[in-house]
């Protein structure tokens, strides 16, 4: 009898998640693992904090090469896959291999989006996605600034914190009116404002990049919506992403503008057809609407859950979101998602490089934000967890204790029956 075989597309955070729950429960088919990175599949978030200036050595591997081989996991690096057959069930190989594939798991994440302005397309115009892009950043910044950063998203500022504990003059041009504003609203980003700017980044805010000028071949000033010119020496691109959801099209699997729309076990359109990670559009509890989520804890647990449903077990990705950025040596930790209807509540005290914010949502902590405060995030996560009820003004006093707050609450529900869990 020949065994299921199953092709993951994609050998990053999401993929790779998937194919170890896999065997983890025990999958008893076939796993391949494809990606067109030739190298042992690495992690993606120490791209943007350290800058690669010594080529590969700076890369770390999600997993030591042994546990694919222990895992029996076959991995086909530096390949494409180019197409995927929805009547045959296969998948084609840039290389022209077709390998058959019972159940086919879209883990492509997303790429990203370009400035669409003439002569961007230059040496020293640089986007960061993955380990070539942060060995071009680092040996471009090698020769020092000025850096112009596009978009202060979560790469862009970690790009400028690393440039500027450099000494690398940087300017960031933002067309909102603070970095990260859809995420963290505007008092907690005025906080992340005053970090940078007291790193003496230059934040020019409510501006659009218009143009970019300079010899053939180079960018050497960077034109601004409202008139203004910057010299650069590089300049990098932070405005988002886009799917890469072509291959999903190629299998007449349905698209939206987020991704690929997946069920609640990242199933798509057509039954044997998963998606996970950052290219899958889902609903989520903490979401107000379909939609991906861009951060490498949602794309393991994601890749986790797809991977346990694979093995018969069907497993919801309904965690709330958690991310983390790094910044100046502190950093910046979010779980789930501020909404505009919700009370901010900013601890008193707060500063650019330490605070905790709270969206009160009905009473309860719908989501959190804290700079330098791992301790603080661990134990809200609790509360977050267990629905425990709190009051905002005792939030927003440095001296309540959150932890008492967790075993008041404990106290409250008495003792855990036997063979029962505290943990909800
Ligand atoms: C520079 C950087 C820093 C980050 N820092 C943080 C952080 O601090 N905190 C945080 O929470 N998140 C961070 N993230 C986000 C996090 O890394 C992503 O959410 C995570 O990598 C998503 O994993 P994924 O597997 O879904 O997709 P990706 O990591 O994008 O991987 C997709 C893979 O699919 C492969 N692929 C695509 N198409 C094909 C094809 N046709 N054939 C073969 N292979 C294909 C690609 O080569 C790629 O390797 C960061 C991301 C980047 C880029």
């Amino acid at each position: 009898m020949t065994k299921t075989r199953c092709v993951i597309v994609g050998a990053s955070a999401a993929g790779v998640s998937a194919a170890l729950q896999m065997r983890r429960m025990d999958f008893p088919g076939t796993i391949t693992l494809v990606d067109t990175d030739p190298r042992l599949p690495y992690e993606r978030p120490p791209l943007s904090k350290a800058l690669l200036e010594d080529g590969a050595s700076a890369l770390v591997p999600i997993q030591p090469a042994e546990a694919y081989r222990d895992l029996d996991i076959e991995l086909r690096l530096g390949e494409r896959v180019t197409e995927v057959d929805p009547a045959r069930l296969t998948v084609r190989l840039g290389s022209g291999d077709i390998l058959k594939s019972g159940r086919l798991v879209l883990a492509t994440g997303v790429r990203a989006r370009r400035l669409a302005l003439e002569g961007g397309d230059v040496d020293n115009v640089l986007s960061l996605r993955d380990a070539d892009d942060a060995r071009r950043i680092g040996a471009q910044l090698a020769g020092g600034g000025p850096l112009v950063i596009v978009g202060a998203g979560f790469v862009g500022l970690e790009v400028a914190a690393v440039a500027r504990t450099r000494g690398i003059d940087v300017t960031i041009v933002e067309a909102q009116p603070h970095p990260l504003v859809h995420a963290l609203g505007p008092d907690v980003a005025e906080l992340l404002t005053d970090l940078h700017q007291g790193h003496g980044v230059r934040l020019l805010s409510g501006v659009t990049v218009s143009a970019f000028s300079g010899p053939a071949g180079r960018v050497e000033e960077v034109w601004l919506s409202d008139g203004r010119r910057l010299p650069a020496a590089v300049v990098v691109v932070g405005i988002g992403v886009e799917p890469r959801h072509e291959l999903a099209r190629s299998a007449i699997v349905d698209t939206d503008h987020y991704g690929i729309p997946v069920n609640e076990f990242g199933q798509t359109s057509r039954a044997w057809i998963y998606a996970t990670g950052d290219v899958a559009s889902q609903r989520h509890p903490n979401l107000p609407q379909r939609g991906r989520i861009e951060h490498w804890d949602a794309a393991l647990r994601h890749g986790a859950a797809v991977g346990s449903t694979l093995a018969g077990e069907p497993v919801r990705y309904t965690d709330a979101p958690y991310a983390w950025t790094d910044q100046y040596g502190a950093t910046l930790q979010l779980i789930g998602r501020g909404r505009p209807t919700d009370d901010l509540v900013l601890r008193d005290g707060a500063t650019p490089g330490r605070f905790l914010a709270f969206w009160m949502r009905h009473g309860r902590i719908g989501a959190v934000a804290g700079m330098d405060a791992s301790r603080e995030i661990g134990v809200v996560k609790r509360l977050m967890a267990a629905g425990v009820p709190v009051d905002g003004e005792q939030l927003a006093r440095p001296d309540t204790d959150l932890r008492g707050l967790l075993k008041k609450r404990r106290a409250a529900d008495g003792p855990v029956p036997v063979g029962a869990s505290a943990a909800p």
